[in-house]
């Protein structure tokens, strides 16, 4: 009999919403719903048949902070994450900070842009480059999994059936030169769109750590490259900024790009990233 109406669950816990998950398996997450409801102007949205709201389940809310980590609960909105201030790293500041627009931004939420099947959305550079780690549950297990891995170059992200993204877990470290840069025609994020994080630190004058992550339609990261400068000084010769580009252009040669366009964009952009080392 429940099979025949629409539903929309609104559990108040994590037990409650994966009962209704196990007897609705179709029901599909709403959390701030905005891409849920994207593009569509008339007067009644379109929406899958079961819904399981997120709003009312307190501990996907939370934030809490250690010296090392700082965990951001799924169904924390994009502006309470920007309202965090200096805390939260400059790279993923600043692609939350230019996502959409305040409206927007109350409602969205970051698991939810995480989780967004269609393409990377704008916070998934930063969290690549940043190393974030994602907690995913279901109603009988729970593992961790960095964000890196959490997503194949091309295709929706690796959820498993009925999984949840409960926490994102930010390592909270000093990074000194951060480049961020939002790619793309529209405000809305396209096929020709995608976010180029860049992000370095330095000790004593010795490139320390170097993180760079491009995400989109496609998403592009190589740790192997990023490690052939960790360890020269600063600032870089010029001739080892050239090698990397090179490395990245060998990389890409082959790999999957919606457009030649965005490959060139983003090799440019590595060339202004590296190069920047070099002053
Ligand atoms: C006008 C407009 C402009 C926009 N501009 C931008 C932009 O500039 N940059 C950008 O990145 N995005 C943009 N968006 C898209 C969207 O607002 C964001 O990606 C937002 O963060 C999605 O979050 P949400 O909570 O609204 O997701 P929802 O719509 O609730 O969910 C999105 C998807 O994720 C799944 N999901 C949600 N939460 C979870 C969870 N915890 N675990 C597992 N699956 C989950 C849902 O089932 C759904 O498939 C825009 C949207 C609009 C309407």
């Amino acid at each position: 009999m429940d099979e025949l109406h629409n539903q929309v669950f609104s559990p108040g816990s994590l037990p409650e919403l994966f009962s209704s998950w196990s007897r609705f398996p179709d029901a599909v997450l709403f959390s701030g719903g905005t891409e849920l409801v994207r593009g569509q102007g008339g007067l009644v949205f379109r929406l899958p048949r079961n819904l399981i709201a997120l709003g009312r389940i307190e501990e996907l809310r939370r934030f809490s902070r250690t010296e090392r980590f700082l965990d951001i609960g799924a169904t924390a909105t994009l502006s309470e994450i920007l309202a965090l201030g200096k805390i939260l790293p400059e790279a993923l500041r600043r692609a939350i900070a230019e996502t959409a627009n305040p409206q927007v931004r109350n409602l969205a939420t970051i698991g939810g842009n995480i989780c967004c099947p269609s393409r990377r959305m704008d916070t998934f550079a930063p969290l690549v480059a940043l190393d974030a780690r994602l907690e995913l549950r279901t109603a009988v297990s729970s593992r961790w999994i960095s964000a890196s891995r959490f997503a194949p170059a091309f295709g929706p992200p690796l959820l498993g059936a009925n999984e949840l993204l409960t926490r994102i877990r930010l390592p909270l470290e000093t990074w000194d030169y951060c480049v961020h840069r939002r790619l793309g025609t529209s405000r809305w994020p396209d096929d020709e769109g995608a976010v180029f994080s860049f992000i370095a630190r330095a000790q004593k004058g010795i490139l320390s750590d170097v993180r760079m992550a491009f995400a989109g339609k496609t998403l592009v990261r190589d740790r192997e490259i990023d490690n052939a400068i960790i360890g020269k000084s600063l600032p870089l010769e010029a001739r080892m900024a050239t090698a990397f580009v090179d490395r990245w252009r060998t990389a890409v040669a082959e790999a999957q790009f919606p457009s030649g366009l965005l490959k060139d964009r983003f090799l440019n952009l590595v060339e202004q990233a590296v190069f920047g080392l070099c002053d």
